[in-house]
């Protein structure tokens, strides 16, 4: 079945053929240790459906600013995937050149390879179309097809996850596209009525977009996290020193001097729990967040906006959350977070949950179970959500 309109890994042959597969492997690791798995096992299909090719995945990790750096190598990764397949999975030094072409030659159909970290080039991010371009054709090189698969980096056009399309026949999406774009294709189809976001985390310059286009899909966009100071703060409210940015208040300056957007749905916290931020002792206090005073840093929503929230979402038919609604790294100031968690599990509609933060929120609840589909993508959900649409899959060839 095709995915929004392009090939996939269903609709084409690839058995025998070398397979460039672009996967989204960026997970935290900690001393070498992988802390949680969940992207490597969501490819676990696909790699298994192209078990009849010489299969060489790549992917991004980090941030190493287009130079290599070992402390963001792939090579632990190689390590858990291969336990995961149960059978050997060859690493590959370099994700480029020499070193790929040798083991792409010496590898046989049912062979699977992990290259290094794309982003040790500057090709792969470089906004630079050459360069890009150059380094696309590069990694295209020794392949005869590519599958992507990394869809929490499909709302990027680097390289690797969208430019190198151009290079290869067949350009197809591998299968956990599928079930990511199907389960967000879903969100997007229910109705406005009983439609409710919760949107959080600190940036509001990066979810300024998904909140006005939610603001149409949503009945009620419940807003939490530092970002919802922001809002405060852009209304005069005096917020004290909680976490606002020069960028993320003029994003929200902005959002209320536009008068196209109804801003209707919108629903800001009413109270909050703050910490001092100086003194021996830091006193921690719930207040209106009318009471906000210089000194004081709001780090959670408080009790009222808590039961506000979580009776909006038990009640809702559809829920999509993306963000904390506090600094939840640190108890007690991830109640908030841990109550709308509980919440979205225990409603009955459908519910949706993009963003690595509020991922690790319901897993650490354990409720993950009780989520009908948790992305793994926090920015290309978002993107999916405001757009409908992601460069990395429009880059593929159409059905
Ligand atoms: P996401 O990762 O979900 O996209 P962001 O990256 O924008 O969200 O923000 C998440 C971070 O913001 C978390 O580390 C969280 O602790 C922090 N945060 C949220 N609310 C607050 C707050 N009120 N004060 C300080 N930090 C906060
Ligand atoms: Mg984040």
């Amino acid at each position: 079945m095709p995915v929004m309109g392009r090939k996939t890994i269903d609709d084409v042959s690839l058995s025998g053929k070398r397979v460039l597969c672009r996967v989204d492997f960026n997970v935290p690791i900690k001393n070498g240790q992988i802390t949680d798995d969940t992207r490597i096992r969501a490819v676990l299909p696909t790699i298994e459906r192209l078990n009849d090719t010489v299969l060489v995945l790549c992917s991004h990790l980090g941030r190493p600013k287009g130079k290599p750096n070992p402390e963001e190598s792939l090579r632990p990764v190689a390590k858990r995937l291969e336990e995961l397949l149960g059978k050997q999975v060859t690493f590959v030094e370099d994700c480029v050149g020499e070193k790929v072409a040798s083991a792409v030659a010496q590898m046989k159909p049912g062979d699977v390879a992990l290259l290094e970290n794309t982003r040790f080039y500057p090709g792969e991010e470089s906004k630079n179309a050459e360069e890009n371009r150059a380094f696309a054709q590069q990694l295209a090189d020794p392949f005869e097809a590519y599958v992507n698969d990394a869809f929490g980096a499909a709302h990027r056009k680097h390289a690797s996850s969208y430019t190198v399309a151009q290079f290869l026949s067949p350009a197809v999406a591998g299968l956990l596209m599928g079930t990511e774009i199907g389960a967000l294709s879903k969100l997007l189809e229910q109705p406005r009525e009983g439609f409710v976001a919760i949107i959080g985390g600190a940036k509001v310059e990066d979810k300024i977009g998904v909140i006005r286009s939610l603001l149409v899909r949503a009945e009620t966009v419940l807003v939490g996290g530092a970002m919802a100071w922001a809002f405060l703060k852009a209304r005069h409210y005096e917020i004290g020193c909680s976490l606002c940015t020069p960028a993320s208040l003029q994003a929200a300056v902005d959002f209320y001097a536009d008068a196209e957007i109804d801003r209707s749905g919108l629903v800001l916290p009413t109270d909050c729990h703050m910490l001092e931020a100086r003194g021996a002792g830091k006193a921690r206090k719930i207040v209106p967040v009318t009471m906000i005073r210089p000194g004081w840093n709001a780090l959670d929503i408080g009790p009222v906006t808590i039961k506000r929230y979580t009776t909006v979402i038990r009640a809702a038919r559809t829920v999509f959350w993306n963000g904390p609604m506090g600094y939840f790294e640190k108890p007690p100031f991830n109640e908030g977070t841990f109550a709308v968690a509980q919440a979205v599990a225990d409603c009955q509609g459908y519910t949706v949950i993009g963003g690595g933060d509020s991922v690790a929120a319901v897993e650490q609840a354990g409720v993950a179970d009780k989520i009908d589909h948790i992305s793994t993508g926090g920015g290309a959900s978002l993107e999916f959500v405001e757009f409908g649409s992601l460069p990395g899959i429009e880059a593929l060839d159409p059905a």
